[in-house]
């Protein structure tokens, strides 16, 4: 059963505690057993397909895969989504995922555990401000993360995640586009720092990732010398700054998998640890820090949003239909461009096709 928490902080608009606060509770062996028994029976009568992100509960990503779904980051789970042949998606992530999913599959029904599951990006960047801030700039080229509003997407030119947004950027770079970047600042420093693009930054940030501490994490590191670093761009530049490997979600895992280390010091949500450890059995994770002398009220290395994910709440949507995601029927067509430009130059770029063919040059658009 769900807690339900009181919540009356002296900062009452700190949604990062409301989400906590809405976690669910851990069902004991028993009822966790109950729930997988009938949430696959229901995915099979309802047919529908479990997509989960890799941040959420390990039950979650193990039942996704164990029933025909996917564990997998953004850019996979809007992919296998839109081709899967599922009626209903139930998404196991935030919300913009489950808006991703809707943009790309508006005949498909697409459920979520808990509606309210959001991000700190997407809530920095209101498309009211950002729009007015793309009017601002009109000589340069939109390209916004993916953890962003149907709205903003539909504002932007291009639409990036951690996996591709190197390459896509790049590829603008050469084709002389100057970009406005939102919503995350540090990602955005990364691929500035890495690509030398002309880069206008909105300031959001992600509150896991924001939280990682370099004078910590080198500390951690003299403990444990022989240890690769593999860091999300989504942390602070003097985090990314120490690590031996930089990339999203499947990067991270991808460099777990092939690097000559037995020891790997992580600084993603430590969600991605279930993954980590299952596919890497004798190698050793440790989660990198976020507290110590400059800790703050938000330091644990978990999203409280992905946190509310939960088996009771898959079997919930399944049952009743509820907590269905729906966007403005008029907003799609906007919002699905800049989506089907990232699908096609990262499904051309892995093909070996010339994937910076598919970028207009500036003044060509
Ligand atoms: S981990 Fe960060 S980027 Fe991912 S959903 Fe949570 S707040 Fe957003």
């Amino acid at each position: 059963m769900d807690k339900v928490i009181e919540v009356d902080y002296e900062q009452p608009a700190c949604t990062t505690r409301h989400a906590w606060a809405r976690v669910p509770e851990e069902p004991s062996q028993q009822e966790r057993a109950a729930l997988k028994d009938k949430i696959r029976r229901l995915l099979k009568e309802k047919n529908a397909v479990l997509v989960s992100h890799y941040y959420v509960h390990p039950d979650l990503q193990d039942l996704a895969e164990e029933t025909g779904g996917i564990v997998s980051d953004s850019l996979e789970m809007a992919r296998f989504g839109r081709d899967h042949a599922a009626q209903t998606l139930v998404v196991s992530g935030v919300r913009f995922m489950g808006e991703t999913a809707k943009i790309l599959s508006p005949e498909k029904t697409i459920l979520m555990p808990d509606l309210d599951a959001n991000c700190s990006l997407d809530l920095g960047c209101p498309v009211d401000d950002f729009a007015a801030f793309c009017d601002q700039h009109p000589d340069r080229t939109v390209v916004v993360y993916a953890n962003t509003s149907a709205a903003v997407k539909a504002r932007s030119d291009w639409l990036v995640t951690s996996s591709c947004a190197l390459e896509i950027v790049s590829a603008l770079k050469d084709k002389g586009h100057k970009i406005l970047w939102a919503p995350d600042k540090h990602l955005g420093g990364y691929i500035q720092r890495e690509t030398g693009a002309d880069m206008l930054m909105w300031q959001g940030s992600c509150i896991v990732h924001d939280e990682f501490k370099a004078f910590e994490l080198e500390a951690l590191i003299q403990q444990h010398p022989g240890a690769k670093v593999l860091v999300h761009p989504e942390s602070p530049a003097e985090v990314v700054a120490l690590a031996d490997a930089v990339g999203s979600t499947s990067a991270i895992l991808n460099a777990a998998r092939t690097m000559d280390a037995k020891e790997f010091i992580v600084a993603t949500d430590n969600g991605m640890m279930h993954k980590l450890r299952q596919l890497n059995p004798g190698k050793t994770f440790i989660e990198a820090p976020t507290a110590g002398n400059s800790a703050t009220c938000k330091s644990c290395a978990h999203c409280p949003w992905m946190a509310m994910n939960s088996l009771a709440g898959v079997a919930r949507v399944l049952e009743t239909g509820l907590n269905e995601i729906h966007v403005d029927p008029e907003l799609i067509p906007r919002a699905r461009q800049p989506i089907d430009r990232m699908l096609a130059f990262t499904a051309a770029h892995k093909a070996g096709q010339d994937a910076g063919a598919l970028v207009p040059n500036i003044g060509a658009a």
